[in-house]
């Protein structure tokens, strides 16, 4: 079998791939807290437990590291060359979970960043943060007009009702003179 792993692998494995509360994953919640934002995180009744969620921006954040979220292009997704074909197989597994993952928020009205561990390392974290940041404000309009068509259908629809029932009383009062 070729996709037998050293314990230490398996521990690795095992350890990494759901973890939370990693250091970039602080790093982006310290600094979007500290500008105002507020959040929930490791939201568990969401698709793929999104790492931090601001309902007010219907937004969910997830920090995905580049090897277990197989980063494309990325230098930090670096294939190992032992077991390779596990790896491979693990990672397009995660990747092909997380577009599911988005997919689906996508189809309720949540909007879905992600925010690669290469992206909030120090030389970058900063560009990064004013990145999401733009995103997040963009989201909050677009869900704000998004709830002001809802609003508006569910007006009409009840427009609608209203016309119908008011007609049929008209109608039930012709039929009982
Ligand atoms: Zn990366």
């Amino acid at each position: 079998m070729s996709d037998i792993l050293t314990p230490q692998q398996r521990h690795t494995c095992m350890s990494h791939i759901r973890s939370k509360n990693t250091k970039p994953e602080v790093r982006l919640r310290r600094e979007l807290f500290k500008s105002g934002y507020r959040y929930r995180i490791n939201v568990k009744k969401l698709p793929g437990t999104p790492d931090i969620v601001l309902a007010k921006y219907r937004t969910c954040i997830f920090v995905n590291g580049c090897f277990w979220h197989g980063h494309k292009g990325c230098s930090k997704f670096v294939m190992p060359a032992t077991n390779a074909e596990f790896w491979s197989e693990k990672i397009a597994n995660n990747r092909e979970r997380d577009l599911r993952d988005y997919a689906f928020l996508e189809s309720r009205g949540w909007r879905v960043i992600v925010a690669w561990e290469c992206e909030l390392e120090k030389s970058n974290f900063l560009y990064t943060v004013s990145e999401i940041q733009r995103q997040l404000d963009i989201n909050r309009e677009s869900w704000l007009v998004d709830m002001a068509d809802r609003r508006k259908r569910r007006e009409e629809w009840r427009e609608v009702i209203k016309t119908k029932k008011d007609r049929e009383k008209i109608l039930l009062k012709q039929i009982c003179q």
